[in-house]
């Protein structure tokens, strides 16, 4: 391996060991707090739900979790989200993705104050960051933006490609790219020759949820690599009906050629949760009329 393995478990400590100092500095103006909305017991979000709320709690805000029954009236989430917007304790508010298919998700997300809205998916937070103004940033493409700056300085002027068009990595990311001032591709499905398109770039993000889909052939020498996959597939290995984690890049051949690359664990998952932290206290100072801590 020639790559230097980016630690976002490390970063990600020193951005929550930040937030908790503020929000300490803070105390005089109250406390953030941050409630989230799980419907339904999908295992994986109750794992991401448990640990959100014991890092909240960890930085001295206030974690308040909903857990709703599965089948939950589209009225009674709503409900919910009305009685959350008017809640003065509460800065934030995230509601747990994805939604059982009988809920609009669209309609829910938008039900939330955007003030209020941590995740930055609200249509208002959409539009403010496609213009350049001032909003709630996405969690995951705001840790791997911070990642890419820690490790680049500037970005202004490198060839960025994102693998992913979704709402929630994808589109956001490259729009941050863009405002940092990089010349940005989106690749996806039905990309033509995305090896060739991927090979140009100096920045690959990729969030394609296809395991180790990225090998190391399709990089240029020298890239920093951001995987934000997280792919569970079988490991024999470690024992009948086993798994492990993997991203959406070939590791190993990635960091062989690769000037910088996360891992799957321990780069682009621990970030998104300390960014979550990070705009919940951006949701309470603009709340309290504050300046939004830097
Ligand atoms: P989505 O399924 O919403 O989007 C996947 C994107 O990948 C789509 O735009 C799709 O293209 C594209 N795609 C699918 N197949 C290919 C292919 N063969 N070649 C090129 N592009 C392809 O996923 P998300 O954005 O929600 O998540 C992506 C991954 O990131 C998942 O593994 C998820 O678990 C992980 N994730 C990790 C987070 C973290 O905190 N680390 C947070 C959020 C997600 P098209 O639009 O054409 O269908």
């Amino acid at each position: 391996m020639s790559a230097r393995s980016i630690d976002g478990k490390a970063f990600a400590a020193t951005v929550r060991s930040r937030v908790a100092e503020q929000v300490a500095a803070l105390a005089a103006h109250g406390q953030p707090g941050l409630a989230v909305v799980l419907v339904g017991a999908d295992p994986a979000s109750e794992v991401y739900v448990r640990s959100k709320g014991k890092m909240t709690i960890e930085v001295g805000m206030k974690s308040v979790e909903h857990r709703l029954p599965a089948d939950v009236s589209e009225a009674d989430l709503l409900g919910l989200l009305a009685e959350l917007n008017r809640d003065e304790t509460i800065h934030g508010i995230l509601v747990q993705l994805p939604l059982p298919a009988h809920l609009d998700e669209n309609q829910v997300i938008n039900a939330i104050d955007p003030a209020k809205d941590v995740d930055g998916f609200h249509i208002s937070n959409v539009g403010l960051l496609g213009t350049g103004q001032k909003s709630m940033v996405p969690c995951t493409p705001l840790g791997c933006l911070m990642m890419l700056r820690d490790y680049h300085g500037s970005l202004s002027g490198l060839d960025a490609v994102v693998i992913g068009r979704s709402n929630i990595v994808g589109k956001p990311m490259a729009q941050l790219l863009l405002k940092d001032s990089c010349t940005v591709t989106i690749a996806h499905s039905r990309t033509k020759n995305i090896e060739a398109v991927v090979k140009r770039a100096d920045i690959v993000v990729v969030a394609v949820g296809r395991p180790e889909m990225v090998k190391g052939d399709w990089i240029k020498p020298g890239t920093t690599v951001i995987d934000v996959g997280i792919n569970r597939i079988d490991a024999p290995g470690k024992g009948e009906g086993k798994a492990r984690l993997v991203g959406d890049c070939h590791f190993d051949s990635c960091a062989e050629v690769a000037g910088a690359i996360t891992p799957v664990p321990g780069g682009v998952g621990p970030m998104t949760i300390a960014c979550l932290l990070a705009n919940t206290l951006n949701a309470f100072c603009d709340q309290k009329g504050l300046p939004r801590p830097r």
